[in-house]
C-alpha cells in the first residue's frame, strides 16, 4: 500500500518501554520509527508518573525531616509552600529528561512521528498528526507496541476540577484542607503523602480489606504506624458509591462495613483505583493481533504477541505495572526483532512504594511463597538495632530476608525503612543469582550504613548475628 514513512521497526508510544526498544532497535542497526501522541518522549512515567512523583516527594521528604530536627536542637519556622516554584521546580525535573530523551533519539537517527496511530493492517500504521496537519502512514516491517495504560475512571464521579486522578493531582492546583484518595494503592499513597506534607487532611477508602496489598502486611504495618498522623480516616472493605459536587465541597457517599451514615464533603478527592491498558485504542485487530477484554495483549517470552512480527511490551503487556518492568522487555522485544537470542526470565521484579517510609521488595513475598507451599525461613534484622537508622532518627524500619529451608537460597526480601527502595536492589542482584544465606552473610557491608541491615538478615539466619539487642 501507500506509504509516507517506510522502515525496519515502528514503535508505538514512547514511554519507558517504547523509548527503551526504539533505542536498542536503532543500536541493533534497525531504521527506527518511533510514534508518541504527546509533543514529548518518555511516557506516563517520565511526564506524569515515576518522577514528577518522585520530584515532589522527595521536596516533602527534606521538608518534613527538616522539622523533625527540632527534637535534635534545631528549629526551622513553620515552611512558607510557593505551589507555583514548586511546580516549575517539578516541571523542570520532567522536561530535563524528556528533552533529554529527545536528544538521544536524535543522536540515533530514531525518526519520531509525533501524533496518535493506530492499525490499519499487519504492516501499517495510520498515524494522526498531533498538529493537527492531517494523516501519515507508517510502513513497518516490525513493530513493538509499547502504549501503556490510563488511569481507571468511576463513572459514577461528576465532571469537576476537584475530582482529579494522579495526573491531575501532580499538577498541584491547591492544596486542599481535606482529601479523600479513593484506592490505597501505591499511586493513591504516594500522592497523599505529598499533599498530607503540604498541609491536606487526608482520608482513605478502599474496597479491598489492606492498604498497598501487594506488599507483606508487616512491612505495611510499619508504614501505617508511622502515617496515622495523616489521616481523619482510613475506611477500608468499603466503597464510593456516589458523589455530587457542590459548592462547599464534593459530597461523597460510602457503603460497606466502614461507611460513615451520611455523605461526607471533601475539597478534593483523588481517585486511585488502579490503571488500565490501552490495547483496544489502537485498532490492534485490523493486523490481527489479540487483545483480551481488559485491553492487554499477550506476549510471549521474546515479548511477540499472536502475531510474530508485532511484540508487545510494557503496561500493555500485562504483568506489574512497572518502569522497570516495561524497559527490560522493550530491550527484549528489540533484541527478538533484530535476530538476536532474546528473552524476557526475570526471577524478580522488585516493586516500590516511595511513601515516607519506603516499602520495597524483590523475589517472592511471605504471602506468595506460603501461597506456592514454599519451605522458607525468615530472618528479620530490625533498624531499631542499626547504628546508622539510629544516627538518623528513622529506626522504624526492618530488612527481612526468606531462605529456602533445603538449600539455603534466598527467594525474596523485604525492607521497611527509609531509601528502601534504593537498598531493595541488593535483595534484586542475590535472588536473580541464586545467592545463599552464607554468599550474602559473607559479603562485607560497609558500616555504618542501612544496606548493613541486609547482611545482618543473613547473619540472622546464619545463627551468627551477635548484634541483635
Ligand atoms: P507508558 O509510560 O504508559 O507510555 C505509553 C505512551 O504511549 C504514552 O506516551 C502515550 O501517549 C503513548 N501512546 C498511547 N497510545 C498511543 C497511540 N495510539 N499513538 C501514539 N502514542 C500513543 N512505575 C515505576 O516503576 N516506578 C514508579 O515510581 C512509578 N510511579 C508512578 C506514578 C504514577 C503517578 C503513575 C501513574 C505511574 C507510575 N509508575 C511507576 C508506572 C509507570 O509509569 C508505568 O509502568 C510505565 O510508564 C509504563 O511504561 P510503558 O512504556 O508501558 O507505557
Amino acid at each position: 500500500g501507500k506509504a509516507d514513512v517506510t522502515c525496519q521497526m515502528v514503535v508505538l508510544g514512547s514511554g519507558p518501554g517504547g523509548y527503551s526498544a526504539a533505542f536498542r532497535a536503532a543500536d541493533l542497526g534497525m531504521e527506527t520509527v518511533l510514534i508518541e501522541r504527546w509533543p514529548v518522549l518518555g511516557g506516563v512515567c517520565l511526564n506524569v508518573g515515576c518522577i514528577p512523583s518522585k520530584a515532589l516527594l522527595h521536596t516533602t521528604a527534606v521538608m518534613e525531616e527538616a522539622q523533625a530536627l527540632s527534637a535534635h536542637g534545631i528549629k526551622f519556622a513553620a515552611p512558607k509552600i510557593d505551589l507555583q516554584v514548586l511546580r516549575e521546580h517539578k516541571d523542570k525535573v520532567v522536561s530535563k529528561l524528556t528533552t533529554g530523551l529527545g536528544g538521544m533519539a536524535k543522536a540515533r537517527k530514531v525518526t519520531v512521528v509525533t501524533g496518535s496511530g493506530r492499525f490499519l493492517d499487519p504492516y501499517h500504521i495510520e498515524v494522526a498528526l498531533s498538529d493537527g496537519s492531517g494523516t501519515k502512514i507508517v510502513k513497518f516491517e516490525k513493530a513493538i507496541i509499547a502504549a501503556g495504560s490510563e488511569a481507571v475512571k468511576l463513572p459514577f464521579l461528576p465532571e469537576d476540577p476537584r475530582i482529579v486522578d494522579s495526573t491531575g493531582a501532580l499538577e498541584l492546583r491547591k492544596i486542599p484542607k481535606k482529601m479523600l484518595v479513593i484506592g490505597g494503592g501505591i499511586i493513591g499513597l504516594e500522592m497523599a503523602t505529598v499533599y498530607s506534607a503540604l498541609g491536606a487532611r487526608l482520608e482513605c477508602v478502599e474496597m479491598l480489606d489492606g492498604l498497598m496489598l501487594g506488599a507483606d502486611r508487616d512491612l505495611v504495618k510499619v508504614w501505617e504506624k508511622k502515617n496515622a498522623h495523616r489521616f481523619d480516616a482510613i475506611m477500608l472493605e468499603t466503597k464510593t458509591v456516589s458523589a455530587a459536587a457542590k459548592k462547599d465541597g464534593i459530597h461523597v457517599t460510602f457503603e460497606g462495613k466502614n461507611a460513615p451514615k451520611d455523605p461526607q464533603v471533601y475539597d478534593m478527592v483523588l481517585v486511585a483505583v488502579g490503571r488500565s491498558p490501552n490495547g483496544k485504542r489502537i485498532d490492534a485487530d485490523k493486523a490481527g493481533i489479540s487483545v483480551d477484554e481488559r485491553g492487554f495483549i499477550a506476549a510471549n517470552k521474546q515479548m511477540q504477541t499472536n502475531v510474530a512480527h508485532i511484540y508487545a511490551i510494557g503496561d500493555i503487556a500485562g504483568g506489574p505495572m512497572l518502569a522497570h518492568k516495561a524497559v527490560h522487555e522493550g530491550h527484549v522485544a528489540a533484541e527478538s526483532a533484530a535476530g538476536k537470542p532474546s528473552y524476557f526470565d526475570a526471577r524478580q521484579i522488585p516493586a516500590v512504594a516511595y511513601t515516607d517510609p519506603e516499602i520495597a521488595w524483590a523475589g517472592l513475598t511471605e504471602a506468595e511463597a506460603k501461597q506456592k507451599g514454599i519451605k522458607f525461613t525468615k530472618a528479620v534484622f530490625p533498624w531499631a538495632a542499626s547504628g546508622r537508622a539510629i544516627a538518623n532518627g528513622r529506626d522504624e524500619g526492618f530488612t527481612k530476608l526468606m531462605f529456602d529451608v533445603d538449600d539455603h537460597r534466598i527467594i525474596g526480601g523485604g525492607i521497611v525503612g527509609t531509601h528502601a527502595g534504593d537498598l531493595i536492589s541488593e535483595v534484586a542482584l542475590a535472588v536473580e543469582m541464586g545467592a545463599d544465606a552464607v554468599d550474602i552473610a559473607k559479603t562485607i557491608h560497609p558500616h555504618p550504613t542501612l544496606s548493613e541491615s541486609i547482611g545482618m538478615a543473613a547473619e540472622v539466619f546464619e545463627g551468627t548475628c551477635t548484634d541483635l539487642p
